[in-house]
């Protein structure tokens, strides 16, 4: 099959969150299995580029309709660690991809909306006739709404589309001026409740996904259920509902190359579950760049968003009731959000003399892995989740995972004590609620059995290392999904 991916990140060239890994990890695993994958991404300025080999212009003059007249964009074709990618630079006074950061800009729907009419647009023109087009999130939305509407009568019929739901929460609103910019059009039509209209905007994105894409999905089966019977639909749980017939959750995956403690270049020792006392080497490393006092304690960490979906609250809960119980703490994470950002600052400041904890606050990719790799536990207290991968990269590197039962994090992540599943399966500590005492009944069992029966913790951490959270079988599950599209 050839496959065309429209996202708005791919790891680790354009990476924000889960959403960059799985772009990749997923299209890597389709390729492996005899596919052809193309990769559409805005050209940001603010890339990675040390990760793109051989960028070169591939198609000069792209004139993309855009509010009546054209906008002018050069596509650029680059690999990203062997993956074919092409990336879209518009010429206009907007800059829509040159401001330096990723997202968090007030036109962020207009950005997106032509990112995604610039990647038809050059799929049309470039003669691109791809089996399936798969889209990912709010951001390219409009993809299935465009072809069906505009593009399948300029040729691009045969092509189906699969839309990735990775964050529910992030829908992409707009008012009826986007239907005159993108050229849909006809307000009547698309702005009723049965298209794009939601309860408060002419024209939701990611509603128009699931009305005119052929097959929805969801990043984890738990997940599926909560947004079409919970709060988690943020609104959209009714027309999921109506089109479940096309919707379903696959469990994302996880890049085993990238995350691989074996052979990972961001880690001082390489281990496996055989050699597992070659972690305690990434501890030592981890404490000495973190100025963490050298003792027999057990390590905690978070990383990841410090998003109010993360469970802010608990993870600050978690730092403190880890120094209580005779533990260690690092966090490592970043906020978009002022308050949050400085809240955690301040938490800081407070500790900065405290040798059991240690916050980074910012983004580092090599940090994160040393982490994995060298802390005991790692919390993630999540409100909502819908799949997460910070918990499967925890398993992988012999890290005990602290969940909430939640989303993926409930599809993944099973309590040693209290689970249904056999003791075989059984690969971390959950808890149910969100106040903290919720919490602690799960992470005290976690540091209480590192503490007091090391052996027992240890097996744990090792029976994780066992769990398969590779791309391997959501890779056949997506491909079953393309299959089963492409004939209708
Ligand atoms: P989300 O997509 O909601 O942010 P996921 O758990 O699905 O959460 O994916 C998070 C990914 O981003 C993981 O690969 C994690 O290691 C990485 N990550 C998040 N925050 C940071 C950070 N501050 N520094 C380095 N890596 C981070």
């Amino acid at each position: 099959m050839f496959i065309v991916m429209i996202a708005s990140e791919c790891a680790p060239v354009a990476k924000v969150g889960g959403l960059g890994d799985v772009v990749f990890g997923l299209s890597r695993e389709l390729e492996i299995r005899g596919n052809a994958v193309e990769i559409i991404l805005p050209k940001y300025d603010c890339m990675r580029y040390d990760h793109i080999w051989g960028l070169q212009v591939t198609y000069q003059d792209l004139w993309v309709p855009w509010s009546g007249g054209q906008i002018h964009c050069t596509v650029y074709f680059g690999q990203v660690h062997g993956r074919k990618c092409f990336f879209i630079e518009p010429h206009s006074d907007e800059n829509f991809f040159n401001r330096g950061g990723y997202y968090g800009f007030p036109d962020e729907h207009i950005r997106f909306a032509f990112f995604s009419k610039a990647a038809l647009e050059f799929m049309c023109r470039a003669g691109k006739r791809p089996d399936i087009i798969h889209t990912h999130d709010w951001q390219t939305a409009l993809v299935p709404v465009m072809l069906y509407e505009i593009y399948q009568h300029q040729g691009m019929g045969d092509c189906r589309v699969c839309h990735t739901l990775h964050n529910v929460k992030h829908q992409g609103v707009a008012g009826k001026d986007m239907l005159w910019l993108t050229g849909l059009g006809r307000p009547d039509h698309f702005c009723s409740s049965e298209r794009m209209g939601d309860d408060f905007n002419p024209v939701n994105f990611t509603k128009g996904a699931i009305v005119f894409s052929n097959f929805i999905t969801t990043v984890s089966p738990r997940h599926a259920w909560e947004v079409r019977h919970t709060e988690w639909g943020f609104g959209l749980g009714h027309t999921l509902y109506l089109h479940q017939s096309k919707f379903g959750g696959v469990l994302n995956g996880l890049d085993y190359d990238m995350w691989n403690p074996e052979i990972d270049p961001a880690i001082p020792s390489h281990y496996t579950a055989k050699t597992f006392a070659a972690k305690a080497d990434n501890t030592r490393a981890l404490r000495e760049r973190q100025l963490l006092r050298d003792a027999d304690k057990p390590l905690v960490a978070y990383v990841g968003r410090l998003d109010t979906q993360k469970g802010v609250h608990l993870i600050r809960h978690a730092l403190f009731r880890s120094l209580e119980k005779g533990a260690q703490f690092v966090l490592l994470g970043s906020s978009p959000e002022q308050g949050i950002n400085a809240h955690f600052w301040a938490l800081k400041h407070d500790l900065n003399d405290n040798p059991d904890c240690h916050l980074e606050i910012g983004y580092d990719e090599d940090l994160a892995h040393l982490i994995y790799a060298g802390v005991d536990i790692l919390v993630v207290p999540s409100l909502f989740e819908p799949c997460g991968l910070t918990q499967m990269i925890a398993l992988r590197y012999g890290t005990v995972p602290v969940v909430r039962a939640v989303g993926g994090l409930a599809d993944t992540v099973f309590d040693r004590d209290h689970s249904e599943r056999p003791e075989a399966e059984r690969n971390g500590f959950v808890f149910d609620h969100t106040d903290t005492e919720a919490l602690e009944s799960a992470l005290d069992r976690a540091i209480d059995l590192k503490t007091d029966r090391p052996d027992e913790f240890r097996e744990l951490a090792m029976r994780g290392m066992g769990c398969d959270y590779s791309w391997n079988k959501p890779g056949q599950d997506y491909l079953n999904i393309y299959e089963m599209i492409r004939h209708k």
